[in-house]
């Protein structure tokens, strides 16, 4: 019997591939490009969520597997928790022209696909990477948090309620803040410290 989460998430990865309304959709035929959806451990305990695809992501279909990619896959090492065992993608999922910030229509728009599946996956932990996927997450669970800055907030660990049971929210920088900046690599290793804590 096929399980039940792949049939789910396989259900949203049809919607966004047909998702003519979005403005993004035009630019996705325009570069013929693929939008992407996520990869992944469906039974993951943590799911990471970015911003949106880059060029990299865009023209494989695959999350984080550019240069910004390559810092997460650095900072997963370092605490042993290998790739294939979680979840990762993004609030939008089609690349905004030239990589500019999500508009709010935009994640309006794709932020229902990203809810559906965390109720799937039901992670127990949600780290956020960058401040637009910190802000939609620590909104939609409601927590008092929200209203604070990444910069108070990074590596930080923020309890809320799922309706799948209790979570832990994490804030991190965006790793692409780190691919030119060491002292930016050190604190989301630092950072990256605390899922371990989570873990054990
Ligand atoms: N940046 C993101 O936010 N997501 C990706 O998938 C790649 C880069």
């Amino acid at each position: 019997m096929e399980d039940e989460r792949h049939i789910a998430l396989r259900a949203i990865r049809d919607e966004v591939r047909n998702l003519t309304s979005s403005p993004l959709y035009q630019e996705r035929v325009r570069n013929r490009v693929f939008p992407v959806i996520g990869e992944g451990n469906h039974y993951a305990a943590i799911m990471f969520i970015g911003e949106a695809p880059g060029r990299n992501e865009a023209a494989t279909g695959r999350p984080f597997c550019g240069a910004a990619g390559k810092i997460l896959d650095e900072l997963l090492a370092s605490i042993a928790v290998p790739r294939t065992d979680v979840y990762i993608t993004n609030i939008l999922k089609d690349r905004p022209p030239q990589n500019r910030d999500p508009l709010p229509d935009e994640i309006a728009l794709y932020a229902p696909f990203l809810d559906r599946q965390i109720n799937i996956i039901k992670p127990k932990i949600i780290a956020t990477l960058g401040r637009f996927s910190m802000k939609y997450i620590l909104e939609k669970f409601h927590a008092p948090e929200a209203v604070q800055t990444i910069g108070v907030l990074h590596g930080k660990i923020v309890d809320a309620e799922a309706p799948y049971g209790n979570i832990h929210i994490v804030p991190f920088y965006h790793p692409a803040v780190a691919v030119y900046n060491s002292d930016m690599k050190e604190a989301l290793a630092k950072d990256f410290t605390v899922l371990k804590t989570l873990l054990t």
